[in-house]
């Protein structure tokens, strides 16, 4: 099992940046939480632990100190940046950071970037408390910046966040090699039964285009009663392919029962 820490920055009294109606503690609260929900529901062995899950105020070195003390193999704190030009994004590894802190940020922005999209500022070396004070290989991310018109307008955007947190989970997966959940191995109770399983979208559009399901409810369970409507269609279908018929003609259901009972 693999421990992730994700460390949400700022929080209670210290707000972070503010600007444009947005609080930076807020917004990687947010990002903190679905990075675990996803991560731990997507992704097997691997469990993510948070230095704050509410809106309270930690000291950097109790954040630090409760990340080393837990044994986590990964650090990834979480902020929004503010007091530069044009935005972007951009992360930090300790300026003499380890080979795996290194490969660790390399992973981790590429995804990010790849979801995120715009102004790239690279990936950088600072000496920051966070970075340097982790004991596992540790990463900080600027999330765009909260005093960039364009960036808080995103960062306003569920989708937005949505990206953001992807690209976390997808560079974090990367990087630990973590083996992504069969869709069959979520409880009913976890899926939305009304998106179709990944694997199943392609079949799913064509026999609902072809009239054997009505398109509703891909992930329900199915009624001795629902199988028996496909089935008839199906037999339907297999009795208009004997007798020849193309479309729908009007005493169908008797030209189709006298094809049965001579067949
Ligand atoms: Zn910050």
């Amino acid at each position: 099992m693999f421990k992730v820490w994700i460390d949400a920055g700022h929080g209670g009294k210290d707000p972070g940046a503010v600007a444009n109606g947005i609080q930076e503690k807020d917004i990687v609260l947010n990002v903190s939480i679905g990075i675990k929900n996803r991560l731990e529901a997507d992704y097997e062995k691997v469990q993510v632990l948070l230095s704050r899950s509410t809106d309270v105020f930690l000291e950097l070195r109790d954040r630090t100190a409760k990340a080393n003390a837990a044994g986590a193999d990964i650090l990834v704190s979480i902020h929004c940046n503010a007091g530069g030009g044009k935005g972007g994004f951009e992360s930090f590894r300790y300026t003499s950071a380890s080979e795996n802190s290194i490969k660790l940020q390399d992973k981790l922005h590429k995804a990010i970037m790849g979801k995120l999209g715009g102004i790239d500022r690279g990936q950088k070396a600072q000496n920051l408390h966070m970075v340097r004070e982790s004991k596992m290989p540790a990463v900080l991310t600027e999330n765009l910046f909260v005093d960039v018109v364009d960036d808080a307008d995103r960062l306003k955007q569920a989708s937005v966040i949505d990206a953001i947190i992807d690209g976390h989970v997808q560079g974090i997966a990367a990087y630990l090699g973590l083996v992504q959940k069969t869709k069959e191995d979520k409880p009913l109770s976890q899926r939305d039964i009304n998106v179709p399983s990944k694997w199943a979208e392609v079949t799913w559009e064509e026999v609902t285009a072809n009239g054997y399901f009505d398109g509703t409810r891909p992930g329900a369970m199915i009624t001795r009663e629902e199988t028996a409507i496909v089935t008839n269609r199906l037999r339907k279908n297999f009795l208009k392919l004997i007798a020849g018929i193309n479309g729908n003609v009007a005493d169908m259901d008797e030209r189709l029962k006298k094809i049965e009972k001579e067949n």
